[in-house]
């Protein structure tokens, strides 16, 4: 995301926009959890203070992939605020935030990510305490019991 400095008025400057998924440059492996699967989207407030430019905005992207507590698909937006400044030459054109925007989006993600606050967690893909446990019914414990027998 690069801003114009002469689009700052006395007031400041307010941008919204997106920049393409590739911006996020995610180092796509076999091992994801998630990866990114939209757009960086970014709010940004902007003011010049004499040769000090001062940013504060929010910055976020659709992220892709398989829940960690239930193992379904997990589709969700990750992002967050962020506060920025930077010195400005007299002869500067624009400024590059997109350092600033990436690393926003990437800090924000969670270590085990989950498909929702309301995630069913395992019980979505087991049955509930005791629900395997009657005949004929062939729950995942039931199983894993049968291999503890030996
Ligand atoms: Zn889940």
């Amino acid at each position: 995301m690069k801003l114009l400095l002469s689009e700052i008025g006395p007031d400041g400057a307010t941008f919204d926009g997106e920049d393409p998924v590739e911006t996020l440059v995610w180092p796509y492996t076999e091992r994801d959890v998630v990866r990114p699967a939209g757009p960086m989207r970014w709010h940004v407030e902007a003011r010049l203070l004499g040769e000090e430019l001062v940013c504060t905005g929010s910055a976020s992207a659709l992220f892709e992939g398989v829940c960690c507590r239930c193992g379904g698909p997990l589709s969700r937006e990750y992002g967050d605020g962020f506060a920025v400044s930077m010195r400005v030459g007299p002869d500067q054109v624009e400024a590059d935030l997109t350092s600033e925007l990436r690393e926003t989006i990437l800090l924000a993600l969670p270590n085990h990510p989950i498909c929702s606050e309301n995630c069913p967690g395992p019980a979505a893909i087991a049955p509930a305490a005791g629900e395997g446990d009657g005949e004929g019914q062939a729950g995942p414990w039931a199983a894993l019991d049968a291999l503890s027998r030996g």
